[in-house]
């Protein structure tokens, strides 16, 4: 089975903290967190459409220029979602700039902000030199007792956060796939159809919820010729689909090591394919992580033990280790491994 999403840290486990987030089959990406990305490229970072901060400390948020840099001139809408004040740190960000040129470009920034009563909105287009525009306001949905929500649904997937005690506001996510849909190349073969993008409207019949009467023209692209075959949604689901359960990714940074953090990290990670989580410090320095309101390697495996997820990485490491990241990677594998 090849996993929908493919992630990776935008940065070295010592760098600014990000990931990002491809979704395979497609050209969209998602992108948690806006530090430094140089690494990414512009093609990777053009990609990224939907963008989740956890809060705005520089090194969470100071590749934002970056972003706008490339995305500028595109016809894109760049959407932002974050804590409370991000609306005015984008406008902060915008204003930093001279925009007197840019009334042609399609580009639009739209970024919400998650309060405990709810969603506010605002956007900033470029063809009004950036002018904040605010939208109306929103409910959280799907609101869980200890304060999760649905920041994000898409007929594939939903991404939900949980608001962290960073002595701020600092946002985690989890990203969660429907479902996974398998396709049957062998079965395909022996009834003579080809793969090809045919199988990707296919997917996302399923994920939008179409019934199994729907029907669609399908276009095969056989090896010397193309076919237009009208298939039913349900036979082509029973005869060369499997459906399995959805991939899951967590994204935890900047939070304190305390029993309600540590409640909402376990719940949102809850068996997590990959939880990356942050581990700043080292179990000795417990101290010092709780401090700076930070978690240590060993608290970032015993959380991701808890949430019975099925791998933890571990990252944005304090450059007081430098060298010794090999001794974070295996206190935080040991407390997660541990028995
Ligand atoms: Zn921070
Ligand atoms: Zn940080």
């Amino acid at each position: 089975m090849t996993p929908s999403f493919s992630s990776i840290l935008v940065n070295d486990v010592f760098g600014d903290p990000g990931l990002f987030v491809e979704v395979r089959w497609s050209k969209r990406a998602l992108l948690f967190d806006l530090g430094h990305n140089e690494a990414l490229g512009p093609t990777r970072l053009l990609r990224a459409s939907e963008i989740f901060i956890s809060h705005t400390h520089m090194d969470h948020f100071i590749g934002f220029d970056a972003l706008l840099r490339v995305a500028l001139g595109r016809g894109k809408t760049l959407r932002l979602y974050g804590p409370p004040g991000l609306i005015a740190n984008v406008q902060g960000k915008l204003h930093g700039y001279t925009w007197n040129l840019v009334d042609g470009y399609p580009l639009t920034i739209t970024v919400q902000e998650f309060h405990s009563d709810g969603i506010r909105t605002a956007t900033f287009p470029a063809m009004d030199g950036f002018q904040r525009c605010d939208g109306l306001n929103s409910t959280l949905s799907d609101c869980t007792a200890d304060g999760s929500f649905t920041a994000l649904r898409d007929p594939m997937f939903t991404v939900r956060a949980t608001s962290l005690n960073h002595r701020i506001p600092s946002f985690a996510y989890a990203l969660q796939e429907q479902f996974h849909v398998n396709v049957n190349k062998e079965r395909l073969h022996e009834a003579g159809l080809p793969v090809g993008s045919w199988l990707k409207e296919v997917k996302q019949y399923l994920w939008q919820g179409k019934p199994d009467d729907f029907c669609f023209i399908a276009t095969l692209y056989h090896e010397h010729r193309k076919e237009e075959r009208e298939c039913v949604l349900g036979e082509v689901r029973e005869r060369f689909l499997t459906i399995t359960r959805g991939q899951k990714i967590a994204y935890v940074v900047d939070a304190r090591y305390d029993q309600t953090n540590e409640r909402k990290i376990v719940e949102l990670a809850r068996g997590a394919d990959i939880f990356y989580c942050e581990a700043p410090y080292l179990d000795r320095d417990a101290d010092k992580a709780r401090d700076r309101y930070h978690l240590t390697a060993r608290q970032a495996g015993v959380m991701a033990k808890k949430a019975g997820a099925r791998d933890l990485v571990v990252f944005h490491f304090s450059p007081r280790y430098t060298g010794l990241g090999h001794e974070i990677e295996a206190e935080a594998r040991e407390a997660f491994r541990g028995k």
